[in-house]
């Protein structure tokens, strides 16, 4: 998928997180959610720009996903052992969540395309897709994005009760 896409699926996978977050009283919680979901859709299309990997490979899959959610795990702890902000989870368990989470909604936005997504690489190469659009599809993405906008939009009226 290109990025419409991709921050349409993105924000179709946050949407019901951002809702819970909300609604278990953590707004601020939701808010950095939604904010690096957004922020890092692309990152694993970062493949682009690394000479000697090839596209779709190492940064399309679930262990590169698990190895973004450590370094967010890492980065969560550090903070949750600073200060206390009195949470009933602790943000490393939070922070490697958001980071695996991140990584798996772009991958997910891949697999819609034929090409499709080896998500167990290096340990098989079967590309895992439903081939339901091609990546370049311009309806697919507007689609996307226009429903992920949606989706975000009704969990926000809902998670706030703002009258509508
Ligand atoms: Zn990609």
């Amino acid at each position: 998928m290109y990025r419409k896409g991709h921050l349409g699926v993105s924000l179709l996978v946050f949407a019901p997180i951002g809702f819970w977050l909300v609604r278990a009283g953590h707004t601020e919680l939701a808010f950095l959610t939604g904010g690096v979901m957004c922020w890092l859709a692309m990152l694993p299309d970062v493949d682009h720009r690394i000479p000697g990997v090839p596209h779709r490979g190492p940064t399309h899959s679930l262990l590169f996903a698990g190895l973004v959610g450590l370094v967010f795990g890492a980065v969560g702890t550090l903070v949750g052992s600073q200060v206390s902000l009195g949470y009933s989870f602790g943000l490393g368990t939070f922070g490697f969540l958001l980071g695996f989470v991140t990584v798996v909604a772009h991958l997910v936005g891949d697999t819609l395309t034929p090409a499709g997504v080896n998500y167990l690489w290096p340990l098989s190469s079967y590309e895992y897709t439903l081939s339901v659009t091609p990546a370049d599809s311009t309806v697919a993405n507007y689609a996307l994005f226009g429903l992920g906008v949606f989706a975000v939009a009704a969990a926000t009226v809902v998670a706030f009760r703002i009258p509508v």
